[in-house]
């Protein structure tokens, strides 16, 4: 069932967008399945998790940090992380930098922009983002890399909500002139990438349903 969903999203992406496997909450066998496929690029929400997973499964994996970061635990993946897509602080940012350095590594980065209307989505505002790349303290982080920007559209069926969300985002990374949007989960990917997304992040489409939320 997997590797027959991962074959049907993958025909749906257009050339230029990049698919990050969400497998929070499932077993190693699944990843492997996924693998197995040709699937490579993997996101996970939970530091010790991904470390666990890292750990069981082949090297050539690039591993995404997609949830909500807690700067003291950057340290526990700092080794081998590819991409993080949710700093949401500078206190991060200094953080992801520190431990990068002491592995000898540049750690790729997005910011994440706050698009949805709901309180509760982490995120810089589009002001705070522009701040931060221009900042000269940011010019010092050495061993951080920031290639894009990352947004959660509202948690809604409404397209045409979630279009204008997709959309403020798109512009803003265009003036931005950076590498990578990752916007598009799996009730809203085509959508997203309809409104310029490059990265896609696709659980449950891929894997099935969780049974809890994560
Ligand atoms: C869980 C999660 C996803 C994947 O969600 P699905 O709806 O299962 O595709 C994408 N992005 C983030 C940040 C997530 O936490």
């Amino acid at each position: 069932m997997i590797s027959k969903n991962l074959k049907h999203i993958k025909s749906t992406l257009p050339e230029n967008v990049t698919l990050v496997a969400v497998s929070k909450t499932k077993p190693i066998s699944d990843i492997q399945e996924a693998y197995n496929a040709g699937q490579r690029i993997f996101g996970e929400n939970k530091i010790q998790e991904m470390v666990d997973k890292f750990d069981a499964l082949p090297k050539d994996i690039e591993w995404h940090m997609i949830g909500h970061l807690q700067s003291n635990k950057v340290k526990y993946m700092a080794h081998f992380v590819n991409l993080i897509h949710g700093v949401d602080k500078f206190k991060t940012l200094k953080e992801i930098n520190k431990q990068a350095k002491k592995h000898n590594r540049v750690i790729n980065c997005l910011l994440q922009a706050k698009i949805a209307k709901e309180e509760t989505k982490f995120g810089f505002t589009f002001g705070e983002i522009e701040s931060i790349l221009a900042s000269e303290e940011t010019s010092e982080l050495k061993n951080i890399n920031i290639i894009g920007l990352m947004g959660m559209a509202t948690f809604t069926e409404n397209k045409e909500q979630l279009t204008e969300e997709f959309l403020s985002l798109k512009n803003f990374f265009d003036i931005q002139k950076l590498q990578t949007l990752s916007m598009g989960m799996s009730g809203d990917y085509l959508l997203a990438i309809k409104n310029g997304s490059t990265m896609v992040r696709v659980g449950s489409s891929i894997f099935g349903h969780r049974n809890y939320n994560h």
